[in-house]
């Protein structure tokens, strides 16, 4: 189980052609459904009627169900005379991926060694050995 709480939702709709008028729902859960004017069951949310939904002929506009009565509206679906009432439940939201490791930064390339090569000596190296050629001529 991750840190972050999945949670799913549920709505519910009404295929107002084939209700039976008979009220059974709005009876169970009044908090979500509603007889209308014309005999038939819509449903509400929030206290307000929902229309019926142009773009699918025959059914209201879907109602949010709280999740305190979720259980309350699937057991109405399940005694619904006229098999009218659908539910769909929206899937978990996805975990968000995990953010990817920056990549490590590179090794900084060694400085190359610079090897002198034919390079002649300093002419303070040669000062001792002068000295001790000079002293040598002296003494020796
Ligand atoms: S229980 Fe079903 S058939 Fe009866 S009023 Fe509600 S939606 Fe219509």
């Amino acid at each position: 189980m991750s840190r972050r709480e999945v949670h799913e939702s549920m709505r519910v709709r009404i295929e107002r052609e084939v209700c039976t008028g008979a009220g059974d729902c709005a009876r169970a859960v009044p908090e979500v459904f509603v007889m209308g004017d014309d005999g038939l069951a819509r449903v509400q949310e929030g206290g307000i009627p929902l229309g019926d939904d142009a773009g699918a002929s025959g059914f209201t506009l879907w109602a949010e169900v709280p999740d305190s009565l979720a259980s309350a509206v699937e057991q109405a679906t399940a005694d619904c005379p006229g098999a009218c009432i659908v539910i769909e439940h929206s899937a978990p939201e996805p975990e968000p991926a995990p953010e990817p490791e920056p990549a490590p930064e590179p090794e900084p390339e060694p400085e190359p060694k610079v090897v002198a090569e034919n390079v002649a000596p300093s002419p303070r190296s040669s000062i001792p050995k002068r000295i001790g050629f000079r002293l040598r001529r002296l003494f020796g």
